[in-house]
């Protein structure tokens, strides 16, 4: 309605249904005139988009997500992350990284299989979803490597919620066939901006915590020591 172009008009809107859900409708108008050019009506065709917008979703979805755990992804991940540095930076506010690995993860493969080792995988990978704010950022980051962005929290902070992740998956039994498996992860922690601003620096700093983790004996917690120690 107003509109004086002259072209075909086609817009959506959301709309609410009698037993009260929503569709989302595609609506095409074309303006009717007179023999004075005036626009005296509209003929329009409506169409629910409901479907399509789904699929689109799906897709956006399948660019971000790693398939197995529904956890975001490595590419997204590096997008997001200097992004969420550089906010956190402007807004003067901690960022906490998480560098996640499954300890003996190729034993376990070869034990139980590699469908097992995705059980394992998957388990985990809802753990991390649970335990997370709606502003954290789970990631599957490698095979059996997860990496978590954790926006404005401190290194103390982000330091007991890996603990305690740690913790509760070490606990964790997971139902695979006739067998009950069981894995331990090793974490790494660094933050913004005492380890570093960068993202390279901080994914690197949150590594070496991790690999000291490895090698002080696995199912632990290891924070980066400080950039000037
Ligand atoms: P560490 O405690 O030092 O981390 O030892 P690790 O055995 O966990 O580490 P390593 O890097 O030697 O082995 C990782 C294994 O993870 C090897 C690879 O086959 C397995 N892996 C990677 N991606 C997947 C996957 O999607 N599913 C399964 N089941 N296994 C995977
Ligand atoms: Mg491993
Ligand atoms: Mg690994």
């Amino acid at each position: 309605s107003g509109d004086q172009g002259s072209g075909d008009n086609s817009f959506e809107v959301e709309m609410s249904c009698k037993d009260g859900g929503r569709v989302w409708t595609e609506i095409n108008a074309s303006p009717i005139r007179d023999n004075f050019s005036q626009i005296i009506g509209y003929i329009g065709v409506t169409r629910d988009s409901t479907i399509r917008r789904q699929k689109h979703e799906k897709l956006r979805e399948q660019t971000i997500r790693d398939p197995l755990t529904g956890l975001f992804n490595r590419r997204y991940l590096d997008e997001s992350l200097e992004r969420e540095l550089s906010r956190a930076k402007r807004d003067g506010l901690p960022l906490a990284l998480l560098m996640m690995d499954i300890d003996h993860f190729k034993r376990l493969n070869d034990t139980y299989g590699h469908q097992a080792g995705d059980e394992v995988l998957k388990r985990l990978g809802d753990l991390m979803t649970r335990g997370a704010r709606s502003a954290d950022l789970p990631c599957r980051y490698g095979g059996e490597e997860f990496l978590l962005v954790l926006p404005n929290m401190s290194l103390e902070t982000a330091t007991e919620r890996a603990e305690r992740w740690c913790e509760t998956f070490a606990n964790e039994r997971i139902i695979f066939g006739g067998t009950i498996l069981s894995a331990t992860v090793s974490i790494g922690v660094a933050a913004a901006p005492g380890h570093g601003t960068t993202r390279d620096s901080l994914i690197e700093a949150a590594d070496r915590a991790l690999y000291a983790a490895k090698h002080a004996g696995r199912n632990r917690v290891l924070v980066a020591p400080s950039a000037s120690a």
